[in-house]
């Protein structure tokens, strides 16, 4: 069996976050494994269409915003062979995707269960729970529900598959689904109630949990974590086999078996993190390594968790902040304010803690009014940061905002260049400063330089003259800052 590996290839070329290696696609094998199969992950760019044999079982797993790729290359494999293709990952939450793309069956959510049973039932998606297929018509499956045990989570170990492992940032999977049960207000037209305050699972209005604009908590439900045992398990066999930098992979880190699973607010659970980072420090140091955490929700972060974060790895935190105006926050569902994320990051500087916040811009509510307030909030950001993200709003099918269009204005625009702006004038303080970067691969125009990043986050840096160097890390001199990444020279 084939797992080609399509995350974030966008229309064919993987540009941005080519240092990253998604955890779904080791989970795929890892089920196929345990079943007795044999499979092989290959990356979208090395996909060789002429050793693709017709018996083979064909697995895609990509992003909503790989559609156009995937098309392709799902029509090239058709006109070649009628391998059957199954489709997994964000882009099968369209429930209509076969409609759209020649596929045979489309896993939608969690695969643990679903792949077992189609497996089971020898790739019969027929009454299988969470696919859809085509049998003369498009039939759609009712959905599955959360997976409870997450035992059933058994990634494959086999890292090889991708030739830049020992470069690459490797997710590995600790807490799946989100605590923010809260609902996008924006779409509530129910003023008496109030359930949703701080969570719920039962909305009157039937709203999709979560931030608008998120599709987590529809499709993974609320959070629940893996064992410190079988993380530290996998965590030990990747750096076994070379792997150099790991992403504790959370869509909030902060959730790590918290009490409460579908309230956004309450305490961390301080013991549990304490426990699964020392272990991980330790980790991290026998094999020379680094193993890093990313997003938290600004609300749930203080002095204490930071104090713990910071004592153990040497991490860059991702927090998300998406508007800069409170109420703007508030009809998006979002479980923090700006407020909170100016804490956030004040506190990560405190602790030596790099942080990078995230914003989008066209959002369903967004005016002139919010947009002036987030151009306002980034520039009080910016003395804490290392750096903003931004992000174009883009409708997910499963979030409450799927039927929204991008709301775009030249406010929208302003956000976006503002963010440009900063990020020019952050990167600037790294120019003369040596930094240890892991020299990752060839520069795709200059064929004498490298691509590397930072260690402790995903912030690229341009090593001229440093083909030679791929694989290694290396002390680097900056020499230029650009807005979206730095260049440098090997001391
Ligand atoms: S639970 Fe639903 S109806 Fe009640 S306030 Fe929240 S979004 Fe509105």
């Amino acid at each position: 069996m084939i797992i080609v590996d399509c995350l974030a290839v966008g229309d064919g070329k993987k540009l941005l976050t080519r240092d990253v290696i998604g955890a779904g696609p080791r989970t795929v094998k890892g089920i196929l494994e345990n079943v007795g199969f044999k499979a092989k992950i290959i990356p979208y760019e090395d996909l060789a269409l002429s050793k693709i044999k017709k018996e083979d079982i064909i697995f895609i797993s990509a992003m909503t915003s790989d559609f156009k790729a995937v098309k392709t290359l799902v029509q090239k494999i058709k006109l070649k062979t009628d391998s059957k293709i199954i489709i997994g990952g964000p882009i099968a939450n369209d429930l209509y995707l076969l409609e759209k793309i020649e596929g045979d069956i489309t896993i939608v959510g969690e695969a643990e269960i679903t792949l077992r049973e189609l497996i089971r039932k020898d790739f019969n998606p027929e009454k299988v729970k969470g696919t859809t297929y085509w049998d003369d018509e498009l039939k759609i499956n009712s959905l599955r529900e959360i997976l409870k045990d997450l035992s059933l989570i058994t990634p494959s170990y086999e890292i090889e598959d991708y030739k830049n492992y020992k470069s690459a940032r490797v997710y590995v999977e600790v807490v799946r689904g989100c605590s923010n049960f809260k609902r996008a207000l924006l779409l509530c037209k129910n003023k008496k109630c109030s359930l949703c305050k701080e969570g719920t699972l039962k909305c009157p209005l039937n709203i999709n949990p979560g931030c608008g604009f998120c599709s987590v908590p529809s499709v993974f439900g609320y959070a629940r974590s893996r064992d410190e045992e079988k993380i530290l398990e996998e965590i030990v066999e990747l750096l076994r086999r070379g792997v150099k930098r790991i992403v504790l992979s959370a869509p909030d880190f902060l959730d790590y078996k918290r009490e409460k699973q579908f309230s956004p607010y309450g305490e961390v659970n301080y013991e549990a993190i304490d426990s699964l980072l020392k272990n991980c420090k330790d980790l991290a140091e026998k094999y020379n390594s680094n193993i890093m955490i990313e997003n938290v929700k600004a609300n749930l972060f203080n002095e204490k968790v930071a104090k713990i974060i910071s004592k153990y790895l040497n991490t860059t935190l991702y927090i998300g902040c998406e508007t800069g105006d409170k109420r703007h926050s508030e009809l998006i569902g979002r479980p923090s304010y700006p407020e909170d994320v100016l804490r956030a990051v004040k506190i990560a500087k405190k602790f030596n803690l790099k942080a990078q916040v995230y914003f989008i811009y066209g959002l369903p509510g967004e005016n002139k009014e919010t947009a002036k307030n987030t151009v306002e909030f980034m520039h009080k950001i910016k003395p804490y940061i290392d750096k903003i993200t931004v992000y174009r709003f883009r409708p997910l099918p499963m979030s409450s905002f799927y039927n929204f269009k991008p709301n775009l204005t030249k406010y929208s625009y302003l956000i976006k260049k503002t963010a440009n702006k900063i990020n020019l004038e952050i990167k600037k303080r790294y120019v003369g400063k040596v930094i240890e970067v892991i020299v990752a691969e060839e520069h795709l125009k200059n064929k004498e330089d490298a691509v590397g990043y930072l260690l402790d986050s995903g912030l690229m840096v341009v090593v001229k003259k440093g083909k030679k160097y791929i694989g290694q890390k290396k002390k680097v001199k900056i020499i230029k800052a650009h807005s979206k990444y730095l260049e440098g020279v090997v001391v």
